[in-house]
């Protein structure tokens, strides 16, 4: 849904400002049709694996010994085409941090991704493969030190835990906390070893509006910029933060939510920007597509394009939706009191961290892209398995 909402407004929007000034870039600006393919980075489609044999009780042991082992069930059910989400989700962001290696992109985009729960041998929270850490680690063969910052309602548990140790990667979530899955990201956990203040974790309470987040995203990132001045930040811009979303419990608008985009591409620094939860889909989709449009520097139109998903908009059919009246529980006091706590923890870090030499992982070279035709009507996803056009894929 929000690729096609992309895919519709770019149609009808020509002009845009360059991503980055001329004096920060490095490479002429991204095309505008180059941009609208990093949503849905393809990948070259697998030979159909042989049916497996029939099942035997002996082998049905196994499998659900197995499930157990990796977590899969419940929250991270089995279903069919399993492999090829987790394939898209985490090559795309892959791909995307080849794109910010090479240099080729200023920011890639991959709303498919931001699974951040998943852990290195376990499922969770509907993440099965942690496509950021997959992501970061792709990123790390070139800079030497990488920002995280998670805006999804949830912990970004699964990323913290994989870089908790180091100081080449920040992990900056920002999250419901108390009684809320997945339960961690108490202030006081700040990473461990040298990855000690490299962890930064924000809890907060129910109805958090667009000036509270504001108030504190913005001092908060800015002093991490200032201290530890990353070489490329990857942000989870996780939808289900939003008001209205049908597991979280924030209240941030659509230009509230896209404001720490706005503010974190301020610094002209190699950007990542990843989906993650979202369980409104109409206003993940509206999310995503705004995101883009702030990604690439221009404002769109409120009024929605026609398109394929049309009537899940209504009755106002625009891109921004009003907040909730509801109450927000975290009182200006609670803020002053967070953002001096975390402020505080950012102090203890004296100097910027460098990377002593080492032998640099093999490059990821990505395949070659074919040009997309525009004139062609995008193809959607129906809700099958993905089998694309031979000239669809990029390899
Ligand atoms: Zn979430």
């Amino acid at each position: 849904m929000a690729h096609s909402l992309v895919v519709h407004y770019s149609s009808t929007n020509s002009s845009r400002s360059p991503v980055f000034p001329a004096s920060r870039r490095r490479h002429p600006p991204v095309p505008l049709r180059r941009l609208r393919r990093l949503p849905l980075l393809r990948l070259p489609l697998l030979p159909p694996r042989p049916t497996p044999p029939p099942t035997t009780p002996t082998a049905d042991n196994r499998d659900s010994k197995m499930l157990k082992r990796f977590n899969v069930g419940d929250d991270c059910p089995v279903f069919e085409g399993l492999f090829e989400f987790c394939q898209a989700s985490a090559g795309g962001s892959i791909g995307a941090a080849v794109k910010l290696n090479r240099e080729d992109a200023d920011i890639a985009i991959n709303w498919a991704g931001g699974l951040h729960h998943a852990k290195k041998c376990e499922a969770s929270g509907f993440c099965y493969v942690n496509d950021i850490v997959l992501g970061i680690l792709e990123l790390l063969k070139f800079h030497k030190r990488v920002l995280y910052v998670d805006i999804d309602v949830h912990h970004g548990d699964g990323v913290e835990e994989a870089f908790y140790t180091t100081d080449r990667v920040m992990t900056v979530s920002f999250h419901k906390f108390g009684d809320f899955f997945p339960g961690t990201g108490h202030v006081k956990d700040v990473g461990h070893g040298s990855g000690k203040y490299y962890a930064l974790n924000v809890p907060l309470n129910d109805g958090m509006d667009d000036n509270s987040f504001q108030g504190l995203f913005r001092p908060v990132i800015q002093k991490v910029m200032e201290v530890y001045q990353p070489d490329a930040v990857v942000l989870q811009c996780g939808a289900d933060s939003l008001a209205g979303d049908r597991l979280g419990c924030f209240n941030l608008s659509v230009k509230g939510h896209a404001d720490c985009l706005r503010f974190l591409r301020s610094f002209n620094v190699p950007l990542m920007v990843l989906g993650g939860g979202g369980y409104t889909i109409r206003n993940v989709a509206r999310c995503w597509c705004y995101e883009t449009a702030v990604a690439v520097g221009v404002e769109p139109e409120n009024k929605l394009p026609y398109n394929e998903y049309y009537e899940y908009f209504g009755p106002d059919y625009t891109l921004h939706v009003a907040p909730s009246p509801a109450e927000n529980k975290n009182t200006a006091k609670d803020l002053e009191k967070m953002r001096t706590v975390l402020l505080e923890h950012l102090s203890k870090i004296q100097h910027v961290p460098s990377v002593q030499f080492q032998e640099r992982p093999p490059n990821t070279e990505p395949p070659e892209e074919e040009d997309e035709d525009m004139d062609q009507k995008p193809k959607l996803w129906n809700g099958e398995y993905y089998d694309s056009e031979p000239e669809d894929r990029i390899s």
